[in-house]
């Protein structure tokens, strides 16, 4: 049988997500479309430009090493690019491009707009007059992209965030969602982003609020009467940035009115940024048209900054305030403070001004009951590497049976209990608890909590295993 372009790339898809993380796989390779095989040649549609140098950049090596097993040496790749932005006034194109071996030429063809239908839909409020009301934008310049410090654990949405903000609606992410735990960033790269938009684009109208404050505005406005004032005031806007939409969670009200307004926006071509604490699958009480509209675009996650990105956040800091401080009490902040930005820099801010107002010399031991008092503070939260650790050793197996892929009762239950503590100890996603356990998915990880929940309610044996482990766990 002949191979086409159709059968490579889904064995090429195969390879490829067995060696990357869910999140990723997902996020970069779920929305290419194989086009065509000709001359050895793969041709593959990808949603925009920067979508295919993030591809070049980050996964050039599985793309080759994939496509080699199954096209042999010769193999080639390209992308199209294809924009479909069918309500912007850009026209949308394709643009071809050989992967990084640049060996055929650029060429590049417009497109058939995919979608002009609906004409009607043009903002009646975007007419001079009632375009010059002046809407603040509540965006705090502190939150500067400069002052973002980058790092593996936020690459991802800050790069997006600044694609957005080059071309605000004109990129494949609207809406851009980034998501993760307290204190990674989230407010400070939407500020950024919208800070960044305005700077460029003076003219567009942007807006940050927090979804708390978006619910509160809509409230007041039904009792007012003026549900419909409400809804225009957003439709109106160019950049809405709305901060932890989790909020939303179970006010249908305020998620209907939202639904609406969304829509609008984007189907004018207007740019969309959202945060929540939660990537969109393990989001609750949001309506499934509202979710679905979520992973229209992209979902990148903030996740917790490794060693050297918490040294240059802190120095970042240190420097922006004119504060020297000695490298080996830095190193031993960042070292201890590991899971929110927020705290770090709290913790930096509390040796400084301890210093100054008790007149001490910062010193090792001054720092040590600093962080004491956060770490203390904050209690304490188990890893899902001390939780597998600790749920083997409880069943006397090591941690590679426990992640092995057997389905041997007793290693499944194993397997099945530290994803239950996970879920319960850790602020980690499901996508995320299912890669650390044995490179699962999220719904795999789902159906162990359900499991364990119905186990324990069942079966007496069972229920003394959640038992004991909680107990080793919380001590
Ligand atoms: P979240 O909204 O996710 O809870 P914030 O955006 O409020 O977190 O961030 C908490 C603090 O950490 C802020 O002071 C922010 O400036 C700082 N911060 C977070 N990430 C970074 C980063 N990458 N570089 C510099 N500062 C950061
Ligand atoms: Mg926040």
């Amino acid at each position: 049988m002949s191979k086409t372009a159709q059968s490579v790339w889904n064995n090429c898809l195969e390879f490829i997500k067995d060696n990357i993380q869910p999140q990723a796989y997902k996020t970069w390779f779920e929305p290419i479309v194989a086009v065509k095989l000709t001359d050895n040649a793969l041709s593959i549609q990808v949603p925009s430009k920067f979508f295919y140098e993030w591809l070049e950049e980050h996964y050039v090596k599985i793309l080759k090493v994939s496509l080699t097993k199954e096209l042999g040496e010769t193999a080639k790749l390209v992308y199209i690019i294809k924009m479909e932005n069918t309500y912007g006034n850009k026209q949308p194109f394709t643009e071809k491009i050989p992967s990084s071996n640049r060996l055929a030429v650029k060429s590049q063809d417009v497109d058939i707009p995919l979608n002009n239908k609906s004409p009607e839909l043009k903002n009646p409020f975007v007419i001079p007059g009632i375009r010059n009301v002046k809407i603040e934008s509540q965006l705090n310049p502190n939150y500067s992209f400069e002052n973002f410090l980058e790092g593996d654990s936020n690459r991802l949405a800050r790069s997006a965030g600044l694609a957005v903000a080059a071309k605000p609606g004109g990129t494949s992410f609207n809406p851009l969602l980034v998501f993760g735990g307290v204190g990674l960033g989230k407010t400070h790269l939407a500020h950024a982003i919208g800070v960044d938009i305005k700077d460029k684009y003076p003219e567009k109208t942007v807006l940050y609020i927090s979804a708390e404050k978006f619910t509160q505005q809509y409230i007041d406005a039904v009792k007012k009467n003026n549900r419909n004032d409400f809804i225009h005031f957003y439709q109106i806007i160019d950049v809405l940035i709305i901060d932890d939409v989790q909020f939303l969670s179970g006010k249908t009200g305020t998620q209907d009115v939202f639904f609406h307004i969304f829509n609008h926006l984007h189907q004018n071509g207007k740019q969309v940024i959202l945060t929540s604490d939660k990537a969109p699958v393990d989001m609750q009480d949001i309506e499934q048209r509202l979710l679905s509209r979520f992973k229209w675009g992209l979902s990148a996650e903030l996740q917790n900054p490794d060693f050297e990105t918490r040294i240059s956040i802190l120095k970042n800091k240190l420097y922006r305030d004119g504060v020297e401080m000695p490298e080996d009490i830095i190193e031993y902040v960042a070292k201890n403070i590991k899971s929110n930005v927020r705290e770090l820099e709290g913790a930096i801010i509390s040796l400084i001004a301890q210093s100054s107002f008790n007149k001490k010399e910062i010193t090792i031991d001054l720092a040590r009951v600093i962080v004491e008092k956060f770490v203390k503070n904050t209690k304490r939260e188990v890893s899902i590497d001390y939780i597998q650790k600790v749920v083997s050793d409880y069943f006397q197996m090591d941690v590679d049976t426990l992640q092995s892929k057997t389905r041997k009762r007793h290693i499944v239950q194993a397997r099945q209990l530290a994803m239950f503590f996970a879920k319960k100890f850790t602020k980690a996603s499901l996508a995320s608890i299912g890669s650390q356990i044995g490179k699962r998915d999220h719904a795999t990880v789902l159906h162990a909590c359900k499991t364990v929940d119905n186990l324990s309610s069942t079966d007496k044996q069972f229920r003394k295993y959640v038992e004991d482990i909680t107990k080793k766990l919380s001590i």
